[in-house]
């Protein structure tokens, strides 16, 4: 026997139905890479969004194929989604800040037949048109022009019905920037896209509601600007795009359009403060900042908790979707003090209901969540991923259905999850483990230092040790005696670095990570004193 209610199948496109119906006038405002500033609502990207998927099935698209975009964030990119997941297409986002090798192989690889694109990437286009086998339609989204979005767009009536199907048709392509190997390819399904979207809305996720003013700094192409396109939908928030990552203008946009809620990797932040630094004008409305994508250290945690700011830390990755936890604050939170609330915060905070995590040691064998005992952080839920796009090997799971994320943490016991390090970072000394991330996060917090990398190098006696890589604050002079000090007081005493370099700047993923394989190369014959 079955429930006796009714069949609504979890397809994204209900998502935008329902903000254009409900929010219909809540505000989509764009601020172009050319300075211009343009406005719409969720009435506008439906109405668009149906007109993108006449006009794509007019080019001969059909569903389940690959629609790419290479391109920033702004509203002709919202409706694209919708648009070419509302025709039964995949929307593959593509990072621009990728290396030409991995362009052509992702855009290859994903068979895509369409690119929508910025003008801004047009080099990357010209270099790469050759390369790419598959995509037969090329179209400028920022373009005015008759060859561009907008003419396409209004060529076309509107009157349109989604393509209906099985809320476990995928929807959405992914790739992880690869540090190793080539890129993988993530297929989101209606149904886990959804589900995220719904559990992102939640005070303990992304705390949204209607009245909440949305600027994802975070690239709708890097792990799909972590779902909040979708979420934004389900609770009609007003979005505030910007096509360009100046702090400048992301700072004056945060006052004009007086926006609440923003989100970013850390290195956004870094920039920011410097800018605020400089000019004393600071975004006056936040209320809530995620960072994410690599560890928030606790000193900026600090200075946003500080401007009266609350901070939500988030770990996640492409392969899960990427919301795995969020800073959830425990029952005392109110009773805490301002020191406990940064501690709190700094680790990577909890899973919301949908995730599951747990660790493990070498062997396999699980792990309490005892505070103490590090493992390799594994995970499962519905919007986790299963098996790589195109991927002959089958499943990425063990028997019992988990995902190794590669990551190493730590649980508490009260479900609190810190990450220590990456597995393949963490600096193995004498059958011990130092966390590569910890000795980093320290190091930041050390006037003078802007940025710092620990690596481990090949050692006789202890097997590694670390070295600490560094580059000084602008006009600063700081010493690696001073450094050391600034550790010393901070960090267990064999975990202090056997040396200190400095550097003018460290090698970064496409999506702003320390590249730690490329800094490994650069050291590989380097010798501890
Ligand atoms: P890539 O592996 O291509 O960089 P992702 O952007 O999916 O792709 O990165 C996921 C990884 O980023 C995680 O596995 C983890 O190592 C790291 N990460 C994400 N958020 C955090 C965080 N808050 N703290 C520490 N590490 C994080």
């Amino acid at each position: 026997m079955l429930g006796a209610m009714q069949d609504f199948e979890l397809r994204v496109p209900r998502l935008l139905d329902h903000a254009a119906r409900e929010h219909a006038h809540r505000e989509i405002v764009t601020r172009w890479a050319d300075g211009r500033e343009s406005r719409t609502d969720w009435a506008g990207i439906a109405s668009d969004a149906r007109k993108l998927a006449q006009a794509l099935e007019r080019l001969g698209c059909k569903p389940g194929d690959r629609i790419a975009t290479l391109a920033m964030n702004h509203g002709h990119h919202l409706a694209a989604w919708y648009g070419a997941i509302g025709m039964g297409g995949i929307i593959h986002t593509i990072n621009p800040r990728l290396f030409d090798d991995q362009l052509a192989y992702i855009a290859n690889h994903a068979e895509d037949r369409v690119l929508l694109y910025d003008r801004a990437f047009q080099p990357i286009v010209d270099r790469l048109r050759a390369r790419w086998t598959s995509i037969e339609h090329y179209i400028v989204m920022d373009d005015d022009g008759a060859a561009g979005f907008r003419a396409l767009v209004d060529a076309e009536d509107g009157d349109y019905a989604w393509v209906e199907g099985d809320e476990r048709d995928p929807c959405m392509l992914c790739y992880t920037s690869g540090t190793t190997g080539n890129p993988k390819g993530v297929l989101y399904s209606h149904r886990s896209s959804v589900l995220h979207a719904l559990a992102e809305i939640q005070p303990a996720v992304f705390d949204l509601d209607t009245r909440s003013v949305v600027l994802p700094v975070v690239p709708m192409f890097h792990a799909a600007a972590w779902g909040l396109p979708f979420a934004g939908a389900v609770v009609g928030v007003k979005f505030v795009f910007s096509a360009v990552n100046d702090a400048q203008v992301l700072c004056d946009l945060m006052n004009d359009e007086k926006v609440t809620h923003s989100a970013g990797v850390p290195t956004v932040w870094m920039a920011m403060f410097q800018h605020i630094d400089a000019t004393g004008r600071a975004p006056a409305h936040l209320d809530l900042v995620t960072i994410g994508g690599s560890a928030a250290p606790r000193a900026m945690i600090e200075r946003l908790m500080r401007m009266g700011v609350r901070v939500n830390h988030a770990w996640g990755m492409t392969e899960t979707s990427p919301i795995g936890t969020m800073g959830a604050r425990s029952p005392d939170w109110d009773d805490l003090s301002f020191e406990q609330q940064l501690d709190q915060v700094s680790k990577q905070g909890r899973v919301p209901f949908g995730v599951e995590l747990r660790i493990v040691d070498d062997a396999g064998v699980v792990l309490p969540r005892d505070g103490v005992s590090a493992g390799r952080l594994e995970v499962r839920g519905p919007w986790v991923v299963k098996r790589y796009f195109q991927d002959d090997s089958g499943d990425c799971l063990d028997d019992e259905g988990w995902f190794d994320t590669g990551d190493v943490a730590v649980l508490h016991p009260d479900g609190t999850m810190q990450i220590t390090d990456r597995s393949k970072d963490v600096i193995k000394s004498g059958g011990e483990w130092i966390s590569s991330v910890e000795l980093e996060n320290v190091a930041v917090g050390c006037p003078g230092v802007a940025e710092a990398a620990a690596i481990g190098i090949a050692h006789p006696k202890w097997d590694e040790r670390p070295l600490l890589v560094v580059v000084r604050a602008k006009g600063s002079e700081v010493t690696a005696a001073q450094i050391r000090e600034h550790l010393a007081a901070r960090v267990a005493k064999w975990w202090l670095p056997d040396e200190i370099v400095f550097v003018d700047d460290l090698p970064h993923t496409a999506t702003g990570k320390l590249l730690k394989t490329a800094l490994r190369a650069q050291f590989k014959d380097y010798s501890l004193p």
